[in-house]
């Protein structure tokens, strides 16, 4: 399978404890991989890629062949009313509608421990559920992984979680206590774009140094809204301000997005 990445943008999807000024977005531009590296170290800012599919491997295309249809792996979740603010990491360039990942599709999940607090697993898994509870999308932890190169991620690759420190992922610097963003395929039903993978990736330092269980949990859920397609908000009874709110658990805003990225048609 070909794959090659034809364009990319990006959007702030930090998460901070301190204060980081968000950085006007670039232009969209085409480059290859190597583009991806010089964007990361721009600024405390994680990337989002688009990867072309060759047109023979688009799902509905399979699925037209097999004359089947695909069905959700879990009930859409309803989506709540309340007066909190939620954003969309990116819309889709024909509709607006919000780009998230296929929920006729498990999300696979796998850890690298190296670095990893004790309870890694309990925060990963936790935070899978959450996201889960949220928004009808399935997760599965499909285990460790050695891998760390999440500048790199192909699409079959499950979305990687790890702890590193700001030499290995300068998007940690300063007060930033984690990164998560998801790496999109462009191509489906003509145009349409879906999140295939990505990375969430926690401040090592910051872990060592946190007593607050809550806050341990809130860092990994945070960046788990930004993998599934969630954006900063002012509002901060919202778990995703961007430096995490007042609160430890997403808010209403914040469960209403989530609700609506799960709830888009499967590929
Ligand atoms: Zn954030």
């Amino acid at each position: 399978m070909e794959r090659r990445l034809r364009e990319l943008d990006w959007l702030d999807q930090t998460y901070g404890l301190g204060a980081l000024p968000p950085a006007a977005p670039p232009p969209r531009r085409s480059s290859r991989l190597s583009g991806v590296i010089a964007l990361l170290v721009v600024s405390g800012l994680t990337v989002s890629a688009v990867f072309a599919m060759q047109p023979q491997i688009f799902p509905d295309r399979v699925h037209e062949l097999l004359g089947t249809t695909p069905e959700r792996l879990l009930p859409a979740r309803d989506i709540p009313s309340g007066p909190g603010e939620f954003s969309f990491m990116a819309a889709q360039p024909e509709t607006g509608e919000p780009v998230g990942y296929d929920p006729c599709e498990v999300i696979e999940v796998a850890i690298n421990p190296d670095g990893a607090p004790d309870d890694h697993r309990e925060l990963v898994e936790t935070a899978m559920q959450r996201t889960s509870d949220a928004t009808g999308l399935q997760f599965e932890l499909v285990g460790t992984t050695r891998d760390r190169d999440f500048e790199n991620m192909s699409m079959d690759d499950p979305v990687l979680v790890m702890w590193a420190d700001e030499d290995e992922a300068p998007d940690l610097a300063e007060d930033i206590a984690g990164v998560g963003g998801s790496y999109r395929v462009s191509g489906y039903g003509g145009g349409t774009q879906r999140y295939v993978t990505g990375f969430v990736i926690l401040d090592r330092d910051a872990y060592e140094d946190m007593r607050s269980d809550a806050m341990r949990q809130a860092i990994v859920d945070h960046e788990f809204g930004h993998l599934v397609g969630l954006g900063h908000v002012d509002d901060p009874r919202q778990l995703m301000h961007e430096h995490g709110g007042f609160v430890t658990d997403y808010g209403d805003g914040d469960l209403a997005g989530l609700a609506e990225l799960g709830a888009i048609d499967c590929s």
